[in-house]
């Protein structure tokens, strides 16, 4: 089952000194799928869709390879207030917004952010090797709903 992309994964991993073995390329791609769709999975999340094609893989093999990408900056490791570790197969920099409502996390790329980054390393003198930078609020589903809520009260 090699396929041209299952190629292009097994060079991108190679190159970056990651043993490309068919259990790491399925984690990979899983969490690349995923972050297709805008998801950020914990490990339990990844063990069991992975699980789907590699009945044997173990939840330690998904944790490892996933702690190995994030080392590598193919992938990023995110935290969270209040919630295990996920993993983001978005390697590019980019804010993640939370609903306190229904606990959704959204993705949103600000072309500033490289700046902001660049700006913090400067005046702190660290080298930075990361960042956790999570907005909390109301998703516009759940606004419309409270909105919606409000407006039924008042009648
Ligand atoms: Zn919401
Ligand atoms: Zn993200």
């Amino acid at each position: 089952m090699t396929s041209r992309r299952d190629i292009k994964l097994y060079k991108r991993l190679r190159d970056a000194g990651f043993r490309p073995t068919p259990q790491r390329l399925a984690v990979y791609e899983c969490l690349l799928d995923m972050a297709r769709q805008g998801r950020h999975p914990d490990v339990e999340e990844l063990y069991h869709a992975v699980r789907r094609n590699f009945p044997t893989i173990s939840r330690a093999t998904v944790r490892r390879t996933l702690d190995l990408l994030a080392g590598l900056g193919l992938a990023r490791r995110i935290t969270f207030p209040g919630d295990a570790g996920r993993y983001d197969g978005d390697a590019h920099p980019h804010v993640h917004l939370r609903c306190v409502d229904c606990g959704t996390v959204t993705d949103i790329h600000v072309p500033e952010l490289p700046d902001l980054l660049e700006v913090v390393a400067a005046r702190s003198g660290f080298l930075l090797t990361g960042h956790t930078l999570v907005f909390t609020g109301l998703c516009p589903g759940c606004r419309s709903s409270r909105r919606e809520a409000h407006a039924t009260q008042a009648s």
